[in-house]
C-alpha cells in the first residue's frame, strides 16, 4: 500500500515534467493545436472523473464523519477550531502579501497593456450576505445536482447530526449504510487517482501550450511578489504552525500530500483535487475520517490562503499601477475584503480573479484593472491553488492532533 502511494507521486511528477516538455516542444515546432485540442482530451477525462465523485464523496464522507462524533458539543468544538484555523491562516497569508507588495511595489512605474475583461465578470460576483444565505439550500438535491459544495456540506452536516439523534434501529442502520457508501466512494476515488499521472500530464501540457511564457515579462515583478508571498506562506508560516502546534514534521507531511499538491497545481481547482486530498490525508498522513471529512470539504471551499494572499497583492498592484495611494485604513479594508473574497471564491479555476472585483469596489479602484493581470492569471492560479490545498491539509493534521490523534504517520517523532 505504502509503496504504491510513493510510486504514484513520482508518476505524477513525471507526468508533470513530460507535459511541460511536450508543450515547449509543441510551441517550438508549432503543433500546439494538437496539444490544445487532442492531448487535452485526456485531461478533460480526468477532471470529469474527479468531478463525478465530488458530491457523493462529500455527502458520504461528511455523514459518516459526523455520525462518528460523540455529541453536539464535540461537533461545536470541531467547527470552532476549524473555522479559527481557516481565518487565522488566511489573515497571516494576506499580511504576508501586504508587506511584500508594499516593499517590492511591483506596480509603481509599470508600463502595461490592457486585455479585454472577460465578459460578465462583474455580474458573476454575489454579495457576501447573499453568499451566506445561499449556504442553506432551498432544495438539497438541486444543490447537489448543480455541484454547489457549501449547501451540500450544510445539508450533509445536519443530516448526519440527526442520524445520531434517530431512534434505534434506524440510527445503526443509517450509520452503517453511510459508512458503507463512504467505503465504496473511497474505493472509487482510489481507482480514479490511478489515472492522475496521465491527467496531470495532459492538463499541464494544454495550459503551457496555450499560454506560453511571452506574457510573463511585463508582469514579472508582480508575479515575483505573488510567488514569493506564496512561498513564504507555504514553506515558512504553515510549516512553523504544524511543527510547533502539532509536533508534525512538515517534510513528512509534504511527502504525504504531494500527489494532491501536484494535482492542485495542474487542475487549478481545490474542489476537483478534493478526492486526492482526502485520500492522501487519510491513507498517507493517517488522519481519521472523523476529522478529515469535516475539515477538508469545508476547507476546499472556504479556506484559501493562496487566493487570499493573491487577492491582496493583485488589488494593491492595480492601485499602484493607477498611481492611487491607499491609506492605512484603506489597506485594512483590502485585508478584510481579501479575506471575504477568498472565503467566497469557489474552488474552481480563475475564481479568485473574479473575486478581486469585490476588493476593487470596496476601495474604489477601477474594475478594468483586472484586465492587466489576466495574462498571467493561470500560472498564479496553479500556484495559489496548491497553497490552498496545502493549507487545508495542514489544518487537517493540526486539528487531528488537537483532537488527541497520536498515531499520525507525519509526526516528527514517529516513523514515516
Ligand atoms: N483556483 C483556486 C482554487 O480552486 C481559486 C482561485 O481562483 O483562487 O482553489
Amino acid at each position: 500500500m505504502k509503496l504504491k502511494s510513493v510510486s504514484l507521486h513520482w508518476q505524477i511528477l513525471i507526468g508533470l515534467i513530460l507535459g511541460v516538455l511536450l508543450a515547449v516542444v509543441s510551441r517550438i515546432f508549432q503543433f500546439e493545436s494538437f496539444v490544445i485540442e487532442d492531448v487535452a482530451l485526456l485531461g478533460d477525462v480526468f477532471i470529469r472523473a474527479l468531478k463525478m465523485i465530488i458530491v457523493p464523496l462529500i455527502v458520504s464522507s461528511i455523514i459518516s464523519g459526523v455520525t462518528n462524533l460523540s455529541d453536539a458539543e464535540h461537533f461545536g468544538r470541531l467547527s470552532l477550531k476549524t473555522i479559527s484555523y481557516y481565518v487565522m491562516t488566511s489573515i497571516l497569508a494576506i499580511l504576508t502579501g501586504l508587506i511584500l507588495v508594499n516593499l517590492i511595489a511591483p506596480g509603481i512605474g509599470a508600463n502595461l497593456s490592457f486585455q479585454e475583461m472577460p465578459e460578465g465578470l462583474e455580474t458573476s460576483v454575489q454579495s457576501f450576505s447573499d453568499l451566506l444565505i445561499r449556504i442553506i439550500p432551498e432544495n438539497p438535491l438541486a444543490a447537489m445536482a448543480r455541484g454547489e459544495i457549501l449547501p451540500t456540506i450544510f445539508f450533509s452536516l445536519l443530516f448526519g447530526f440527526f442520524i445520531t439523534r434517530a431512534p434505534e434501529p434506524y440510527k445503526t442502520q443509517l450509520t452503517g449504510f453511510f459508512q458503507a457508501v463512504f467505503e465504496v466512494m473511497m474505493g472509487l476515488t482510489h481507482f480514479i487517482i490511478l489515472f492522475a499521472p496521465v491527467g496531470v500530464f495532459a492538463l499541464i501540457a494544454k495550459v503551457i501550450a496555450q499560454t506560453g511564457f511571452d506574457a510573463v515579462l511585463p508582469l514579472f515583478k508582480y508575479m515575483v511578489t505573488v510567488i514569493l508571498g506564496l512561498l513564504i506562506h507555504a514553506t515558512v508560516t504553515l510549516p512553523l504552525l504544524v511543527y510547533f502546534l502539532g509536533g508534525i514534521s512538515p517534510l513528512k507531511h509534504f511527502k504525504a500530500m504531494s500527489a494532491a499538491l501536484m494535482t492542485a497545481f495542474s487542475t487549478s481547482s481545490s474542489s476537483a483535487t478534493l478526492p486526492l486530498t482526502m485520500d492522501s490525508i487519510e491513507n498517507n498522513a493517517g488522519v481519521s475520517n472523523k476529522v478529515s471529512s469535516f475539515v477538508l470539504p469545508l476547507g476546499a471551499t472556504i479556506n484559501m490562503d493562496g487566493t487570499a494572499l493573491y487577492e491582496c497583492v493583485a488589488a494593491m498592484f492595480i492601485a499602484q499601477v493607477y498611481g492611487i495611494e491607499l491609506s492605512f485604513g484603506q489597506q485594512m479594508i483590502v485585508v478584510m475584503t481579501a479575506l471575504l473574497a477568498s472565503i467566497g471564491a469557489a474552488g474552481i479555476p480563475m475564481a479568485g480573479l473574479v473575486m478581486i472585483t469585490i476588493i476593487l469596489k470596496a476601495v474604489g479602484l477601477p474594475l478594468e484593472g483586472i484586465g492587466m493581470i489576466l495574462a498571467v492569471d493561470r500560472i498564479l492560479d496553479m500556484l495559489r491553488t496548491s497553497v490552498n490545498v496545502w493549507s487545508d491539509s495542514c489544518g487537517a493534521v493540526l486539528i487531528a492532533r488537537s483532537e488527541g490523534e497520536d498515531k499520525l504517520r507525519v509526526l516528527k517523532s514517529g516513523r514515516a
